[in-house]
């Protein structure tokens, strides 16, 4: 059952926040829950009713989203508010863009690619086995049956700065920009997809691939971002792009106020991350003020999603994701203070 209506949204850009519920170690903690979503779209962080210092962020800060998730909210229902709306779009000819933004153990990766039950991660509840499985169904639709379209799937990694594609043993992948500014990542697999079984299992080979390589600090998943690309193609012009659908899992923002370590790769890290979310959040901007110039060149991650910026049918969804607890809550408001900016 699809609603396939003849506008698109106007909407280009929606900003939506998801709390998570409280874990294992913060109930045993007895965490303080400082978040509260009173409404549809607004959300609260409170001060609690105890004597601990916290004027210098606390003093209930409301602020107002497309919609706001409690944690009681599924995947299901997640996905059917931000990135399910999307897909129409990319059928229409037009890029679609859907990222997870939040501190690290926020539930970006448990929203993206579904959650894991002890060792195994159940990827068919995560967004992008939803929005891949909403791909398939309106390819066969009676309104884009006769685009005559196949879908192909990446899946890669940046990580400081450079691209690694995570469909071939991690290749370091080279970010090139040719006179038209065009963007094209060289030698990035596509794999031709039919099903969102064979998407499913492709995320679970590139998500093991991401988590494994233990050997170098990018054995840390939290440092980078990682991009899912459903791409449609027209069979009779097998090299022309119909559309093109991103889902990014950012890489965790905490660090952007965190240097109290001198590792330094863990310094340059930094500086990476806190340039790419700076320049995500430009990009975004200027899409939503139908600017001509787009930052787009600012950093690798806005690079290669420089199609995600363009168009007139571009759609892009921001899901930031906070934890409840009294702990994080410093991070929470650097998290919705940006989802704020951002809108
Ligand atoms: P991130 O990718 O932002 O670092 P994760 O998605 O890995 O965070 O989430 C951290 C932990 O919290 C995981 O064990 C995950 O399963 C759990 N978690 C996150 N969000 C939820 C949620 N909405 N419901 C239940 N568990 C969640
Ligand atoms: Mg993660």
């Amino acid at each position: 059952p699809l609603s396939t209506t003849d506008h698109i949204e106007p909407h280009r850009i929606s900003v939506c926040v998801r709390k998570r519920p409280f874990n294992k170690p913060e109930i045993t903690r007895k965490e303080i829950d400082v978040v509260s979503i009173p409404g549809k779209g607004a959300l609260l962080v409170h001060e609690p009713k105890q004597k601990v210092d916290l004027t210098k962020y606390l003093d209930n800060q409301v602020f107002h989203f497309d919609y706001s998730f409690n944690e009681t909210a599924t995947n299901e229902l997640v996905y059917k508010f931000t990135a399910k709306p999307l897909v129409q779009s990319i059928f229409d000819g037009g890029m679609a863009t859907c990222f997870a933004y939040g501190q690290t153990g926020s539930g970006k990766t448990h929203t993206m690619g579904g959650d894991f039950t002890g060792k195994q991660q159940n990827s068919s509840k995560g967004i992008y086995a939803m929005a891949a499985q909403d791909v398939f169904a309106y390819m066969n639709h009676r309104r884009y049956v006769n685009l005559d379209l196949s879908a192909y799937v990446s899946f890669f990694e940046i990580y400081n700065g450079k691209v690694y594609d995570l469909l071939n043993k991690k290749t370091k992948l080279r970010v090139l920009e040719d006179e038209r500014q065009q963007v094209q990542v060289v030698g990035l697999e596509e794999v031709y997809v039919t099903t969102s079984e064979e998407v499913i299992k492709i995320i679970q080979m590139g998500s093991s691939c991401r988590t494994s390589g233990q050997t170098s600090a990018n054995a840390n998943s939290s440092r980078s971002h990682a991009i899912l690309q459903i791409v449609l193609r027209r069979n009779d012009r097998a090299t022309t792009m119909h559309g093109k659908f991103s889902l990014v899992d950012l890489a965790g923002n905490e660090r952007g106020t965190d240097v109290s370590s001198n590792d330094r790769i863990t310094l340059v890290e930094t500086a990476e991350i806190n340039r790419s979310l700076l320049a995500l959040k430009e990009c975004i901007r200027s899409l939503g003020m139908n600017s001509d110039h787009i930052p787009f060149r600012m950093s690798t991650l806005t690079k290669v999603l420089r199609d995600s910026f363009i168009g007139e049918k571009s759609r892009t969804c921001m899901i930031a994701m906070v934890s409840p607890g009294l702990a994080s809550c410093e991070y929470t408001m650097n998290t919705l203070r940006y989802a704020d900016r951002v809108k």
